[in-house]
């Protein structure tokens, strides 16, 4: 486990409406870094990037509008910010979704299946290679998670089952997966998150 010194110490936002921020902002302070766990719009402004775990899609899309989180979201999003979505997370990120009865934050040029392992594999495991980790494959744990459907340019695919089931996508600051690192002692893919902002924002 990595342990930052002060001047590599960020200040990071969780999204707390609903789902697993817990253990995102345990994993967080683990690494060293200060954690804010984000409740209402004002709670973003002064964050250096942004987890939205996982959790129910439907549910967290609804607090997101009842809260007028919408657009200070995207705001936060544009700003080239590091935002990452875990499993309910990169549904809500997703610019396309099946079943999802409201919109979610529409920002990564992604087509996102819901619950699309079905009921048999509620929830299984695999190790995978993801784009920009050394050493080891990443240890990935999949609950009802979605299938990253299509991938448009300039977003790109990051890692895949070995049947090409795209399981995570970047684009620019923007981070999608469909499992859940904040369940496992890896940090790499944290690590990794907090490099991607753009315009002085890593
Ligand atoms: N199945 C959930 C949904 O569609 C996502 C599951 C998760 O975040 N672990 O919202």
């Amino acid at each position: 486990m990595t342990t930052l010194h002060s001047n590599g110490r960020k200040t990071v936002g969780v999204l707390a409406l609903q789902g697993d921020f817990r253990e995102h902002r345990e994993m967080l302070e683990r690494m060293g870094h200060e954690v804010r766990e984000v409740r209402k719009p004002a709670q973003l402004e002064g964050l250096d990037a942004l987890i939205i775990p996982g959790g129910e899609s439907t549910t967290i899309a609804r607090l997101i509008l009842s809260n007028g989180f919408q657009q200070p979201l995207r705001d936060f999003c544009d700003s080239g910010r590091p935002v990452w979505g875990t499993c309910a997370g990169a549904i809500l990120l997703a610019r396309n979704v099946d079943r999802l009865d409201r919109p979610g934050i529409e920002m990564m040029d992604i087509s996102v299946r819901r619950n699309a392992f079905g009921r048999q594999v509620d929830s299984f495991e695999a190790a995978l290679d993801v784009k920009g980790i050394e050493g080891e494959p990443f240890h990935a744990v999949f609950i009802r998670a979605p299938q990253i459907e299509e991938v448009r340019a300039p977003a790109e695919a990051i890692a895949t089952l070995p049947d090409g089931t795209v399981v995570a996508a970047r684009e620019g600051n923007l981070l999608a997966t469909s499992f859940h690192p904040e369940l496992t002692g890896d940090t790499r893919l944290h690590e990794l998150f907090l490099t991607i902002g753009r315009n002085g924002h890593e």
